[in-house]
């Protein structure tokens, strides 16, 4: 039996990983769950799954927790930065699914790493943070790392069992977002709703924005770079809307490879969670005949920026992953807020991009520090329009 320890349990990644252990027979066993501060769901989870020890993240909400005594006896509540990092060394998972949001997932995702056996990743900030880290500490323990991001884990599968020396290029697809196919000037006055409103995926607030900028698909560009150690001439990205295809592998000699299925994160959870070993899905298996025509257009990246943005970041490596993302965090935040237009989000990046020096290699305390100094520049530099 696998021991599963889900990180971020109460967000989308965390609660689709717990509905797709809940349909598995006796195969995985939860030990441990984090959230930043959902009490409720989180103590309704632990009740439901048994899990030994759980983290808040918020150390107000695990106090309140804490005095109210709603927790399971024998299940062990952390809390903090600090706690989550000491919940992945205490419960030695075989899997830990790394489902926080932003760079606030790094530690514990370098922490699984540490700590040996597959690290499921949807925290892709971890990689554009500090991909030469987690690859260093999965190489000293021996964990394997396997994505859970619908692109690269259709990339990880069309290469598996492939000579790595014939592959050209990876293609990454993308619904295009909201947005797809309007111009600068559609998009003067957009709002937080109609951003909110993805076509396909239905996924957790920042991430459903960056999809609308297109920043998500640089991140997962920087991502795919760590994840599959390939050059940034390497990754090219596809407008594919209806989100069948999750991403394409080309060879040397012309073919392609791809993943075809419906949009949906329990096929790359459960590829994740099964691995090496696939585990059958329920429901009724796809017809091919009900998939529809299948179409493909270039990335506008005048319109998009962010897209070219981290494109150039995952060409300069070492700190810039680091500064594009807290940036990028900070804009979509007051983006969220009502603070700051749609199309400015890439001028908050670009700005900071532009202020922080090269660094390669950066080091967890450099990474952690720049972080922190990134935001404080981004949230200065909104000042004026608030
Ligand atoms: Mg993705």
């Amino acid at each position: 039996m696998k021991r599963v320890l889900v990180l971020g349990s109460t967000g989308s990644v965390g609660t689709q990983t717990l509905d797709v252990l809940s349909g598995l027979d006796g195969s995985h066993r939860v030990v441990g769950l984090s959230a930043r501060g959902s009490i409720d769901t989180l103590v309704a989870q632990a009740r439901a799954t048994g899990a030994e020890a759980v983290c808040l993240a918020d150390e107000d909400a695990a106090a309140r927790l804490r005095s109210s005594g709603d927790l399971p006896s024998g299940c062990a509540l952390l809390a903090g930065a600090d706690g989550l990092v000491e919940l992945v060394e205490r419960v030695a998972a075989d899997v830990v699914v790394c489902a926080i949001t932003g760079a606030a997932g790094l530690r514990s995702s370098l922490a699984a790493a540490e700590g040996g056996g597959v690290v499921a990743l949807a925290n892709k900030e971890s990689l554009v943070l500090a991909g030469h880290l987690v690859k260093e500490a999965c190489r000293r323990s021996g964990a394997t790392l396997v994505p859970v991001d619908s692109e690269h884990s259709a990339i990880a599968q069309c290469l598996r069992g492939q000579d790595r020396g014939g592959v050209r290029r990876l293609i990454l697809t993308a619904s295009g977002g909201p947005f797809r196919g309007r111009s600068r000037e559609d998009l003067a006055g957009v709002t937080v709703e109609q951003a909110l409103k993805h076509p396909s995926w239905d996924m957790g607030p920042r991430i459903t924005i960056d999809s609308a900028t297109l920043m998500n698909k640089g991140l997962e560009v920087i991502e795919a770079c760590h994840l599959f150690d390939v050059p940034v001439e390497q990754v090219d990205v596809v407008v594919h809307p209806q989100s069948i295809i999750h991403s394409m592998v080309e060879y040397v000699d012309g073919a392609l490879l791809a993943q075809l299925s419906p949009p949906d994160m329990r096929l790359p959870i459960r590829y994740a969670l099964g691995f090496p070993d696939r585990l059958p899905a329920p429901g009724e298996p796809v017809d091919p005949a009900r998939l529809g025509t299948l179409t493909f257009e270039a990335p506008d990246r005048d319109t998009f920026r962010c897209l070219a943005l981290a494109e150039r970041v995952a060409r300069e490596g070492g700190i810039a992953g680091t500064v594009l993302n807290a940036a990028n965090e900070v804009a979509v935040d007051a983006f969220l807020a009502g603070r700051l237009p749609f199309l400015e989000i890439p001028d908050v990046v670009e700005d900071a991009l532009d202020a922080f020096p090269a660094q390669l290699e950066p080091g967890l305390p450099s990474i952690l520090e720049t972080d922190a100094a990134v935001r404080v520049h981004a949230r200065a530099a909104l000042q004026p329009s608030t």
